[in-house]
C-alpha cells in the first residue's frame, strides 16, 4: 500500500466542518454588510456580548466565523480573526499589542511587505523594530529591553529558505514573558506554531490555503490565555488585562477585534471567505504532492549543477533541522541562483510551464526574479540581510506533473 498522505490527520475534519449535512452544502454567503437585531433588548444584548449574534460586518461575519473557527481548530488556539489580506494579519495582531515607544525583534527571513511595515511604518509611529538573523540567537536575547512586547518571525524565510529553531525562539520568548508571533503562513499543517510554543500565528490565506489565485485574505490565529501565570498577565501586556478580567481564555480575540479591527477595519469579507474555505478544503492533499514534488525537483536541478536552495539538500546549512522540526517539509518554495540578472532573466523567457508573479503557493508553478522585481525598493544592506542576489530567481512548485517542472526548467536553463 502507498504511504498515507502526511497531513492526513486534517483530510476528514476539514471537508466535515467546510460542508453542511443539513440544507446548502457548500457554505452560506452572508452577503450583508450589517445584520438586523429585531428589538432593542437584544440590541443591548449584542453589544455587550451577553447574546452571541453577527453584530456588523467589520465586527465579524457569520460565513467569516465558519473560516475562522476552521483555522483555529487546525492551529489548536482558541479562536482566531481572518483579515482582508496577509498583511492586514500581521497589522492586527501586532497593532492589538504595541504602543508608541515599544520595540520588536523579527528574526531570520522575512516577506518584504512585513519588512518594510517594521523598519518603515510602525518606525513612523513610533515602534523600533530590530533584525536578527535566524541563528543570532544570543543577540536577539541580549536585545530584549523592558520595551520589548514581540518576538516575530517567519516559519520559512522567504526567499533565503532559512530555516528557524522555532522551539529554541519560543524558550526565549518564554523565558523572558515575551510574546512570540509567527509567520506560518508557507507551512500550513507542516508547522503547529502554537503546539512549539509561539503565542499567536498569522497567516496570508491569499497562498497556499487558499491555493488559486482566487483571494486576497488573511487570519490571526490565537491561543487561550492560561488560568494560572501567563506572560499577559505580566505588567508588560497591562493593555489586555481588562480583557483577561471581562473574557478570561479568549480575551485575545476580544483584544484584537477593540484594538485592531474595529478602528483600522482590516476585516475579510465574506465572499472572499468563502472562497478561502473552498481552497481550504483540499490544502492537505495539495500541501502532501507539492512537498514531495519539490524535494524531487530540487534534488533533480541540484544534480544538474543549478545553484539551488533548498533545506532538503544536504548541503544546506539547515539540513538537519529540516529533517527534525520540518520533518513534514517546508512549503512550495525553493530559489534558484542564475548569477546574474541577464541569466536569470534567460531563465524566466525560457520557461513554459512557470507562470511569472508575485504569488506563491498556487496550483501552478510560479516564478520570479527577485531583486528586480519585490526587492526593487530595498538597500544594498537590505537585501543583502534579506539573501537577495542578482541573479536570484524564486520558484513557487504547483500540482502539475514533477518530471514536467524538472524538464522545462532544464530546458530553461540550457537556454
Ligand atoms: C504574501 C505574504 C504575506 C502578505 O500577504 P498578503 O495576503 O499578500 O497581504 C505575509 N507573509 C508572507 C510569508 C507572505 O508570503
Amino acid at each position: 500500500m502507498r504511504a498515507m498522505n502526511r497531513f492526513e490527520a486534517y483530510t476528514t475534519k476539514f471537508v466535515q466542518s467546510i460542508g453542511k449535512k443539513e440544507g446548502a452544502v457548500s457554505p452560506v454567503i452572508a452577503n450583508s454588510a450589517s445584520f438586523a437585531y429585531g428589538d432593542p433588548e437584544t440590541a443591548e444584548a449584542i453589544f455587550d456580548g451577553s447574546v452571541k449574534k453577527p453584530l456588523y460586518s467589520r465586527m465579524g461575519n457569520p460565513t467569516t466565523a465558519q473560516l475562522e473557527q476552521i483555522l483555529a481548530d487546525m492551529d489548536g488556539g482558541i479562536g482566531a480573526v481572518a483579515t482582508s489580506s496577509g498583511m492586514a494579519a500581521t497589522a492586527l495582531a501586532t497593532l492589538s499589542l504595541l504602543g508608541s515607544g515599544d520595540e520588536v525583534i523579527s528574526i531570520g527571513g522575512l516577506f518584504g511587505g512585513t519588512y518594510s511595515f517594521f523598519s518603515e511604518t510602525l518606525m513612523r509611529f513610533g515602534v523600533q523594530t530590530s533584525f536578527y538573523g535566524v541563528d543570532k540567537l544570543e543577540l536577539v536575547e541580549n536585545a530584549i529591553t523592558a520595551k520589548t512586547k514581540i518576538l516575530f518571525l517567519e516559519s520559512v524565510g522567504n526567499p533565503n529558505m532559512e530555516l528557524p529553531d522555532i522551539a529554541a525562539v519560543a524558550a526565549i520568548a518564554e523565558r523572558h514573558g515575551i510574546v512570540l508571533i509567527v509567520d506560518n503562513t508557507i507551512t500550513p499543517l507542516s508547522i503547529s506554531p502554537l503546539a512549539l510554543g509561539a503565542d499567536i500565528v498569522v497567516y496570508s490565506t491569499t497562498k497556499i490555503i487558499s491555493g488559486n489565485a482566487s483571494v486576497l485574505g488573511g487570519a490571526v490565529v490565537f491561543r487561550a490565555i492560561a488560568d494560572g501565570d501567563d506572560k499577559f498577565k505580566s505588567s508588560r501586556y497591562a493593555e489586555v488585562h481588562k480583557f483577561i478580567k471581562g473574557m478570561g481564555k479568549p480575551a485575545l480575540i476580544a483584544n484584537a477585534k477593540k484594538r485592531a479591527m474595529r478602528d483600522f477595519g482590516m476585516s475579510a469579507n465574506a465572499f472572499g471567505s468563502y472562497l478561502t474555505m473552498i481552497g481550504l478544503e483540499t490544502l492537505p492533499l495539495r500541501m502532501d504532492r507539492i512537498v514531495t514534488s519539490t524535494e524531487r525537483i530540487v534534488a533533480a536541478l541540484d544534480a544538474a549543477g543549478l545553484k539551488v536552495n533548498h533545506p532538503s539538500l544536504p548541503g544546506h546549512r539547515h539540513h538537519g533541522r529540516y529533517n527534525t522540526q520540518f520533518a513534514n517539509g517546508c512549503g512550495t518554495l525553493f530559489t534558484i541562483d542564475f548569477g546574474t540578472k541577464e541569466s536569470a532573466f534567460a531563465f524566466l523567457r525560457g520557461t513554459r510551464l512557470a507562470t511569472l508573479t508575485a504569488n506563491i503557493g498556487d496550483s501552478r508553478t510560479l516564478a520570479l526574479h527577485m531583486a528586480s522585481t519585490i526587492y526593487r525598493d530595498f538597500d544594498a544592506e537590505a537585501s543583502a540581510f534579506l539573501g537577495i542576489t542578482d541573479g536570484l530567481v524564486r520558484i513557487s512548485v504547483g500540482l502539475e506533473n514533477p518530471d514536467d517542472i524538472i524538464r522545462d526548467f532544464l530546458e530553461a536553463a540550457a537556454g
